[in-house]
């Protein structure tokens, strides 16, 4: 069991997705942070664990195994984090490999958008900034758009080309939430609703999104991440007593220039919340 008071993060990326430190310098960084229990959890992908799992160990940080899978929902993207997950479960991993695929396709068609929109190509940059060319996402294609001067930083490049609505996105199908729900389960791992306060949904909707969420077994949400302001920490907080729901905290770390949040650095669970690591 991992105590309550634990500096624990439970939410970061790695170059194995859109993250840009190596899973072994992510983990160094963790440590130096003082970090005490982290989860490596890149989008759609288990590449990064065996190299971060190997360097805790050198580092003596206790590491939970993870993964943030992309998810379509009543028409919006949500992202599911697998927490404690087994990598050689061969239903997640399987399923991993498929949406790669699809998200190298989403590339191309993103690429088109963007010239259609009057931009340059950038689809082989995008790539060469993508550890696997097969985890390609709108990130890279950021970062290329601001090392080719077409923007002055990557927030610029979300909010002017690649938010839905914008030329330079393309709507994409992801797995569904019970399947994505049941390859986690089936590895083994703990289910958690990430950042929940970024979603456009309704009210009427986001009840819906819990209700649905606890059906499929999800019993843990993410309180305090690098993606919530004090107020939807707040609010989910509340929406977690309600609900008897445990909490999860992260940071969402991507990048030491580009992340709000450093590894190890989200506000600590306000008071009442249920640690999700307390049932390890
Ligand atoms: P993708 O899975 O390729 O659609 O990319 C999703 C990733 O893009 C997220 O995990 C964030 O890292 C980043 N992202 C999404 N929306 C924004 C935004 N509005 N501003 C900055 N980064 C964003
Ligand atoms: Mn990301
Ligand atoms: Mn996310
Ligand atoms: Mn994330």
């Amino acid at each position: 069991m991992v105590p309550h008071d634990r500096n624990v993060d439970l939410h970061m990326h790695s170059s194995a997705s859109d993250g840009v430190l190596s899973p072994r310098d992510l983990v160094a960084r963790a440590a130096a942070n003082g970090l005490e229990v982290m989860a490596l959890t890149d989008h759609d992908t288990l590449d990064g664990l065996s190299e971060a799992a190997e360097a805790a160990s050198d580092l003596g940080i206790r590491f939970v195994p993870g993964v943030e899978v992309s998810v379509t929902w009543a028409g919006e993207t949500l992202h599911l984090l697998g927490l404690g997950v087994d990598p050689q479960a061969p239903l997640l991993a399987g399923a991993l490999r498929e949406m790669q695929h699809s998200r190298g396709q989403r590339a191309q068609q993103m690429d088109d958008a963007l010239v259609a929109a009057g931009l340059p190509s950038v689809l082989s940059q995008a790539l060469g900034y993508a550890g696997n060319p097969l985890l390609v996402g709108r990130t890279h294609f950021a970062r290329a758009l601001v090392a080719r001067g077409v923007c002055g930083h990557i927030q610029e490049v979300f909010d002017r080309y690649l938010t839905p609505g914008k030329p330079g996105y393309v709507v994409h199908n992801w797995a569904r939430l019970s399947e994505a729900m049941a390859w986690i389960q089936d590895a083994g791992g703990t289910p958690v609703l990430a950042h929940p306060a970024r979603y456009r949904l309704s009210e009427t909707a986001r009840w819906a999104l819990l209700q649905e969420f606890r059906t499929l077994g999800g019993q843990a949400i993410e309180v305090s991440t690098g993606s919530h302001s004090r107020e939807d920490t707040r609010r989910y907080q509340q929406i977690a007593l309600q609900w008897g729901m445990r909490a999860s905290r992260g940071s969402d770390f991507h990048s030491p220039t580009e992340s709000r949040c450093d590894v190890g650095r989200a506000p600590p669970l306000p008071d009442g919340c249920d640690p999700v690591w307390a049932y390890w």
